[in-house]
């Protein structure tokens, strides 16, 4: 069993059953699960999740499934890493990577999401699954349905990377690339889901798949030891992830796992395509959607459907918001590979470089804490970097061959330092 009590609507507050709703039929307010903090307090000590599962699975106590998962086993609990090296460059003092990018199974953090989507989805008797994605989702949905036995259907714009259309293909779903960019698929899928009794993840049981991101937060203030950092840079796109970062945290603070939160969430987005940047910009209420136009395919969505909760949430937080142009994006795509050892996706180098800029422009103070978000793997937007990160080095197979390649290009070999063997 778990603790959830039901659904509410975050606009008017009525309260519905846990069943397969998504929007309030009073005011057409999103709807949000709601769980037994009173009970949750009582029964799950911070020992209980320190006991659990090398997974996301660890904290499900806070995410709204009754029976066993059907997928995502081995998902979540990725490294959250020290970057001394990159922090030394940006001149900051103490700066954490929390990198998704070596999420399992399919590489980016939307296999927290899909995985409770999914889990729930078996429990309210649904037999195919759907999705209407930037790419990401679409590998998440296609691989973790092969494996929980759903039929599948994947709906995406048709000008994707070819990573992320193979790295969905290979799971044997119904791919459909619609000639349109997100919003059109996701208006598209609004209204297929309307006639087929599918469970299109981010759609009808949305207030279920959502819950998933908050165990990015969870496992970020677990690993601080139990705390939260002074600043988080959160990449969005529809807006989801960075709210329910923030979610995280908040439900910590108040089963008293953590301290008072004072993080400040700062939003990330690429400049062809920031909505939720702008409206932080112009101190408005109100999104008004783009076309978008970056190469950080994976947050290019230009009507947010939690745009306006991601913005409250960056005002309530104290944070701000940034953007990246798409020569920035692919500088901090190296700029964390060279210092890291890290190969991001276009969606990271949008956090590393709007971070870089909250830095310089003294946003993020040098000797306070941080976290930045790395939510994809670099190896399925290798187009990015077509042309921008040089040629291997061609020679014949043979010593000479080698050393003259250098010898040509004026480069001298360093001699290194290992010690001499017989
Ligand atoms: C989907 C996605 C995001 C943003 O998620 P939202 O919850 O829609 O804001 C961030 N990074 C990557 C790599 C994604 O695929
Ligand atoms: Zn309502």
């Amino acid at each position: 069993m778990s603790y959830v009590k039901g659904l509410k609507c975050r606009e008017c507050e009525r309260r519905y059953p846990k069943e397969a709703l998504y929007v309030c039929e009073y005011c057409f307010g999103p709807l949000e699960v709601e769980y037994d903090y009173e009970r949750l307090k009582k029964e799950v000590p911070r020992s209980k999740i320190e006991r659990g599962p090398k997974s996301l699975w660890r904290y499900r106590d806070f995410l709204p499934i009754d029976g066993d998962p059907v997928s995502g086993l081995s998902s979540g609990f990725t490294p959250l890493l020290r970057a001394e090296n990159l922090g030394r460059e940006l001149g900051v003092h103490e700066l954490y990577i929390k990198d998704d990018s070596v999420c399992h199974p399919t590489l980016s953090f939307k296999d927290r999401v899909v995985c409770v989507a999914l889990s729930k989805a078996k429990e309210f008797g649904f037999d195919t699954t759907a999705c209407a994605s930037t790419g990401n989702l679409a590998n998440s949905v296609s691989a973790q349905s092969a494996l929980a036995n759903f039929k599948r259907f994947i709906f995406i714009p048709a000008d994707l990377e070819l990573g992320k259309v193979v790295a969905s293909l290979v799971y044997h779903p119904t791919v459909v690339a619609v000639e349109g960019n997100y919003d059109e698929v996701n208006r598209l899928c609004t209204e297929i889901a309307g006639r087929y009794r599918w469970a299109f993840v981010n759609i009808n049981i949305r207030p279920y798949y959502a819950e998933g991101s908050k165990t990015y937060g969870f496992e970020i203030a677990e690993q601080l030891g139990w705390t939260t950092p002074k600043h988080i840079v959160v990449p969005v796109a529809g807006g989801s992830l960075i709210t329910k970062i923030w979610k995280s945290f908040k439900e910590f603070e108040k089963m008293g796992y953590i301290d008072k939160v004072e993080t400040k969430v700062h939003a990330a987005q690429a400049e062809g395509c920031c909505p939720v940047v702008t409206a932080l910009r112009e101190k408005s209420d109100i999104i008004k959607p783009v076309k978008p136009k970056t190469i950080a395919k994976s947050l290019a969505i230009g009507n947010p459907a939690d745009g306006f909760y991601a913005v409250k949430t960056v005002r309530n937080s104290g944070g701000s918001g940034e953007g990246a142009t798409d020569e920035e994006i692919v500088e901090a795509i190296k700029l964390l590979a060279r210092t890291e050892g890290i190969f991001t996706e276009t969606a990271g180098g949008v956090t590393v470089a709007v971070a870089k800029k909250l830095i310089e422009e003294g946003i993020i103070p040098k000797d306070e804490s941080m976290v930045i978000s790395i939510t994809g793997n670099g190896l399925k937007t290798q187009e990015a970097l077509e042309g921008k990160i040089g040629h291997p080095i061609k020679i014949r197979p043979s010593l000479s061959a080698f050393e003259e390649a250098f010898r040509e290009k004026g480069v001298s070999l360093p001699r290194g330092n290992a010690p001499v063997t017989r």
